[in-house]
């Protein structure tokens, strides 16, 4: 047994510790005196890569691969530090030589990494109206073929939202190993949110500043299909004799449904698990964390009727709104705290959207708001329609049904007890919660590669809010799916986003790292 201290500094905030790596027979295990470490800040991870018999004291860079440790036969020593004193025990796997290879590799792809991700951001790709589709396939067919992947473009022609100004293209590359084998499938969507206010860089330019990329689309989800790319053809490499398949897809209009994307897509058969097996979908979940799924969804329209009067005598007609303020009243006075009980076993975060929600998305009553260059005064009317849209987002434990009728219920209350009472209400959208098993392939492979690469146990979350993983889940009948991939999900759609170039590089590493075990590559 040998024990070495190993002073080191950490970059980002020059602490200075200490750590006692005790090192067991054959370097199997270690040890070390830190606190245990709960990995929410993942700077506070390191590896150390130790050669077998090195000096007493070395100073630890930041990344093992760039540090002079040496080559590919020493063994890669994880340890979790911060201050403090406790003793963890960690298994050590050796990475075989191949393996070190492959994160080599990634490192290596930093610059094409950074140089790649800009030119997605720099392709405008915005939804609604869904601009750029065409122009974004065009880029990664270039980019794919020339990486022997082939190359299928899909237009979802009878889609919603497609048409010859602003068609529906998607995109599907796949390299096929040397025998046969397992399909890994990773899916992003191409498109992005609207701009919106609040900008300090141009969000079409990919600015790069301290290690970050800038741009709308830069953590959800440009930086993740990136990196998704970079994985696959370092592994590839890596990795020629492997069996089995590797596909990516860029597909369209995840954030207004999905609907002329990946559920066309499922359609149509190419979600499918006779053709593909495992999906990882590289949303921006942070790069320690492994998306299980995702809560429920139903959206409404509530209307009520009134009759339109003059405003001067309003007894003369009945306010449409004041009935829709009596709505109102019934959601603060049962259905908010109702929801508000309803805790689930998911493990959504944020902690907040553990349990039922509902939004009031929208509400309008009387006039249409007038134009922008209108100067004049609104007229004396009482309004006879008020719609209100809500958004409701529900668990594992509730039924879409149980959902539907609890609004049906509220309404038919008030209609018992308020004089004129009339609505109508219809449903707009629905989609069923969903969520992969902790013990499912994809979750396991991904799991494995985040403790190997980042030296912590995985937290597993499941999403407030739906993305694709339900279209792959209901109409491709694929549960096999997970999201993962870099960024931090609260800068989704939000200006000045980004994603951080190192946390792009160590989940490429995650899934390259989940290509070798799904794919049993040696
Ligand atoms: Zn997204």
């Amino acid at each position: 047994m040998r024990q070495l201290f190993v002073p080191y500094v950490l970059k980002d905030c020059e602490t200075k510790a200490h750590l006692l790596v005790t090192l067991q027979p054959q370097l199997q295990t270690g040890q070390c005196c830190c606190n245990r470490n709960r990995h929410r800040d993942c700077r506070t991870l390191f590896h150390v890569a130790l050669a077998q018999p090195r000096a007493e004291s070395t100073k630890i860079e930041w990344h093992p691969y760039r540090a002079a440790f040496g080559r590919a036969s020493y063994l890669a020593l994880m340890v979790c530090w911060r201050a403090g004193k406790c003793g963890l025990n960690y298994t050590v796997n050796a990475q075989s030589e191949r393996l070190e290879q492959l994160n080599r590799r990634i490192d290596e792809a930093e610059a094409d990494l950074v140089e790649l991700t800009q030119s997605l951001i720099r392709l405008p790709t915005v939804n609604p109206p869904g601009d750029g589709y065409a122009d974004m396939c065009d880029f990664l067919d270039a980019r794919l073929s020339k990486n022997s992947f082939s190359i299928e473009r899909v237009r979802a022609t009878d889609a919603l939202g497609d048409s010859d100004q602003y068609p529906r293209w998607n995109i599907i590359a796949r390299h096929d190993g040397r025998g046969k084998g397992e399909c890994v499938h990773f899916n992003s969507h191409t498109d992005v949110v609207d701009v919106g206010d609040g900008w300090t860089v141009d969000p079409f330019a990919g600015v790069v500043r301290d290690g970050k990329i800038f741009g709308r689309g830069a953590c959800d989800m440009k930086g993740g299909l990136a990196a998704s790319i970079v994985a696959a053809e370092c592994f590839i490499q890596t990795y020629p004799d492997y069996n089995g398949a590797v596909e990516i897809s860029g597909t369209c209009d995840e954030e207004s449904g999905g609907f002329g994307g990946v559920a066309y897509l499922a359609e149509k058969g190419w979600f499918n698990p006779a053709r593909v097996q495992h999906v990882i979908i590289p949303e921006p979940l942070n790069k320690d964390r492994i998306c299980l799924g995702h809560r429920g969804v139903l959206w409404s329209e509530i209307e009520t009727y009134g009759h339109i009067a003059h405003g001067s005598m309003p007894f003369l007609g009945d306010c449409a709104v004041r009935h829709m303020g009596a709505v109102i009243d019934e959601f603060e006075k049962d259905l908010f705290p109702a929801l508000a009980q309803k805790r689930t076993a998911m493990p959504v975060v944020p902690d907040g959207a553990r349990q039922s929600t509902m939004n009031i998305n929208s509400i309008h009553g009387g006039l249409a708001e007038p134009s922008a260059d209108y100067t004049g005064l609104p007229s004396a009317l009482v309004p006879d329609r008020c719609r209100m849209v809500v958004d409701r987002r529900f668990l594992m434990e509730e039924t879409l049904e149980e959902v539907r009728a609890e609004l049906v219920q509220l309404l038919q209350k008030i209609g018992d007890q308020r004089e004129n009472f009339r609505y109508e209400i219809r449903e707009l959208f629905s989609v069923l919660p969903t969520m992969a098993e902790h013990d499912a392939p994809v979750v396991k492979a991904v799991a494995g590669a985040i403790r190997n690469e980042m030296g912590c146990e995985p937290a597993y979350v499941v999403s407030p809010g739906t993305y694709d993983q339900k279209h792959i889940d209901r109409i491709g009948k694929l549960k096999n799916c997970i999201a993962y991939g870099p960024g931090i999900l609260d800068l989704a759609h939000q200006p000045d986003e980004y994603i951080g170039i190192q946390d792009m590089l160590d989940s490429a590493k995650v899934m390259a790292q989940s290509l070798v075990t799904l794919l049993s590559a040696k």
